[in-house]
């Protein structure tokens, strides 16, 4: 697996080069909408911590991260009134991984709404 490369898209943001809409932030967590939603509401959390994805993760700090997920989640399934919320998290490019910095995708779902491709 490559380095971690600390000019990746969300490090810049973590580290306010460029903008983003922030949605939540703790010690060690924050959260931000999707420049190209696949759903209304479609969010990224994203550790602080400078990690590749989740195969090269302090285990250690993962509880912590999980947690943050679900708060977001829950918060997203009510500030859009959704049915369901979808979450999805990329290792590699093959996978479908496209910015090299770990991230888990949190997408309110409406009834009858597909992703948006
Ligand atoms: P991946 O395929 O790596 O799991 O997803 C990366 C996500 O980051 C994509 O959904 C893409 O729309 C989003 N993204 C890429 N560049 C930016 C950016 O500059 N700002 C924000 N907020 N999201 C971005």
């Amino acid at each position: 697996m490559s380095a971690y490369d600390t000019n990746n898209i969300f490090a810049k943001i973590l580290r306010g080069e460029i903008p983003s809409h922030r949605v939540y932030e703790d010690d060690a967590t924050i959260a931000f909408m999707d420049v190209m939603p696949q759903a209304e509401g479609h969010m990224l959390v994203v550790p602080k911590a400078p990690s590749r994805n989740l195969l090269d993760a302090d285990a250690a700090s993962l509880p912590a991260l999980i947690a943050a997920v679900q708060k977001i989640a829950v918060a997203a399934k009510e500030a859009f009134d959704a049915d369901g919320v979808t979450i999805m998290q990329f290792n590699e490019a093959p996978a479908g991984q496209s910015v090299f910095h770990l991230h888990f995708h949190v997408i309110p779902r409406r009834d009858g709404v597909p992703l948006k491709p």
